[in-house]
């Protein structure tokens, strides 16, 4: 497996209800994304007693972000940092770039009245995003301008993460 060394932090809303990482993954298994983890093992028994699928020599994470911020600002981990994300296809993002998305539907075309999730990210959202956008900054050495929302990637063609995020 190729190892990422993150230059960019990719906003996301998950454009739904407020459900935990392993809800996601299944969601995106059934979109086809899925990488395996053999390594490291202790890596791997975490992941396998969090509830992900086990695998030949490893597990299976099918969650494209590498990090979940729930409304009650709970921070859990989707792909380690070091596997490429299936997040952004657009400007080859998934091979440079962090995934880190917020629950929540925080569009006010395509969620006027909070159907499909919370309407705006959580106070409790926006400081853990803020903690941890700081944290991966620092450990990665990612400038500011490293850090964008998924709409404004180049070549993207999606609202995400929706009119009501501002970071
Ligand atoms: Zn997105």
């Amino acid at each position: 497996m190729e190892r990422l060394y993150p230059r960019f932090i990719i906003i996301h809303h998950t454009a739904g209800h407020d459900v935990p990482a392993l809800e996601i993954d299944a969601y995106h298994a059934r979109r086809g994304f899925g990488m395996v983890m053999a390594e490291p093992k202790r890596l791997v028994e975490e992941y396998a007693e969090r509830g992900f699928e086990r695998a030949e020599g490893g597990v299976v994470i099918h969650i494209g972000y590498h990090y979940l911020i729930r409304a009650d600002g709970s921070v859990e981990k989707g792909r380690p940092d070091f596997s490429q994300g299936a997040h952004c296809s657009s400007s080859g993002m998934n091979f440079k770039s962090l995934g880190v998305a917020l629950t929540g539907n925080f569009d006010s075309v395509d969620n006027p009245d909070g159907g499909k999730g919370h309407p705006e990210p959580t106070a409790a959202q926006m400081k853990s995003l803020r903690n941890l956008l700081d944290y991966l900054a620092d450990i990665y050495q990612i400038p500011g301008s490293g850090i964008i929302r998924h709409r404004d990637v180049a070549g993207a063609a999606t609202r995400c993460p929706g009119d009501r995020f501002a970071l």
